[in-house]
């Protein structure tokens, strides 16, 4: 059973120094300048929530792998402009993350005013979860807060270590939104729940498998994963990228799928070509092959059969949860099927869930991300959620009874 935590909407705030845990590792171009802000605007409505119900908000968050130095490229101060002007009003930035400076400029905070606190990471102690840095952390708060579930797999400082000295943690409704999409409407879905997965690697993702097997009423395989299931089931797979040492997992995951009386549907055509090339990204001419690939041919779509076939379960879904592209969508001749998909995603009355990593990347380029219920903003964090594993970053906070 998934517990629901507690949120800022069930503490009064009023006065409160409130420490929010955010997830501001934002694109950076060459001059430090934000180039996507989309993490950003995923927590204005926590700030915003707070700043109206009279809090100091004192953000923090890590910015790339700094590795515990003072690296300029990885500071947060470009990002404090860029908050100012969606909120309104003018965001402190604070050029360190603990330290006297830091205290005294935090006790100076009137109600409803907003600090932004230095890279975390510039101190290893973050990553190493140190206590007295933890501690430090928590000295600048009356209310510890959590809208940075994609680190919340991570027991870091200010993920977990910060809980043990604050009276009172609670989720953002990031967070919040995050455990009720990724969680419970994954526990309890609206029926029936179509699970589509693919990708690279069927070693990424087989405990994700399994554990959306007892869930799902169907199951649909795409991406390079797709070729290893094949070859599991006996057809040829030509060139495609196959994992040798892991057909036994695949075997193991059909055999589960079969047990639990959940279709586990594998692609029925491929788009294959002759030559690919990972590090150029740039594949050959493209053509059509029916569901045994051919010698030197290698898969790299799903097929257009396939994406009737897989159009069909979408489209009777009472949930879909999507991780994974279909084909290598970041090259025009093989995105079609990844295309196709998240269109019939966007279009079906389902709940539709995309759950994290490069499905969010695929979703954006089909052009349909606004079309989706929930897009999650976790990318390991959004996997070892669904693989039923504990999150730190989670477990820490106080649960509703
Ligand atoms: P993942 O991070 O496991 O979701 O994998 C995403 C990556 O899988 C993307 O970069 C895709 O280009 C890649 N991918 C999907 N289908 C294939 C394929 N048929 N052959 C090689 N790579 C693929």
């Amino acid at each position: 059973m998934v517990r629901k935590v507690k949120t800022i909407a069930d503490l009064p705030c009023q006065g409160k120094r409130v420490f929010v845990r955010v997830d501001f590792n934002v694109p950076l171009d060459d001059r430090g300048n934000v180039c996507d802000d989309s993490r950003i605007v995923a927590t204005l409505p926590t700030i915003r929530h707070l700043m109206m119900n009279g809090a100091k908000v004192i953000l923090a968050s890590h910015l790339g792998r700094p590795n515990g130095e003072k690296i300029a490229k990885y500071s947060l101060r470009n990002v404090a402009p860029v908050l100012a002007k969606y909120l309104e009003q003018p965001v402190q930035f604070l050029s360190d993350c603990i330290g006297e400076e830091v205290s005294k400029a935090v006790e100076k905070m009137s109600n409803c005013s907003v600090a932004l606190l230095e890279n975390l990471r510039f101190y290893r102690e973050e990553t190493d979860n140190n206590p007295k840095f933890a501690k430090k952390l928590a000295d600048l708060a009356d209310i510890y807060v959590n809208d940075a579930f994609g680190t919340a797999h991570r027991a870091h400082a200010s993920t977990e270590g910060i809980t043990k000295f604050v009276k009172r943690s609670v989720a953002g409704f990031l967070m919040e939104r995050e455990l009720e999409f990724l969680g419970n409407r994954v526990a309890n879905p609206r029926r029936p729940f179509v699970v589509i997965l693919g990708g690279a690697k069927v070693s990424d993702k087989i405990k994700v498998i399994n554990s959306l097997l007892e869930k799902a009423d169907s199951m649909l395989i795409g991406g390079a994963m797709a070729y290893t299931f094949l070859a599991a089931s006996g057809n040829t797979t030509g060139a495609s990228r196959v994992e040798r040492g892991e057909i036994h997992i695949a075997q193991g995951a059909m055999d589960k799928a079969r047990e639990m009386s959940v279709p586990l549907l594998l692609p029925v055509d491929h788009v294959v070509t002759q030559t690919f090339d990972a590090e150029k990204m740039t594949i050959g001419d493209t053509a059509i092959s029916a569901v045994n690939i051919d010698g030197g041919q290698i898969g790299v779509d799903i097929g257009p059969q396939t994406v009737e076939f897989f159009k069909k379960e979408i489209e009777s879904a009472g949930t879909v949860l999507w991780n994974g592209p279909m084909g290598i969508f970041e090259i025009e001749r093989a995105a079609a099927g990844t295309f196709a998909i998240a269109s019939a995603v966007a279009k079906s009355d389902a709940i539709s869930i995309i759950g994290g990593g490069d499905s969010v990347r695929a979703i954006k380029a089909s052009g349909y991300a606004e079309d989706v219920s929930f897009i999650s903003t976790g990318g390991g964090a959004s996997l070892e959620f669904l693989e039923g594993a504990p999150l730190p970053g989670v477990e820490a906070l106080e649960k509703l009874q």
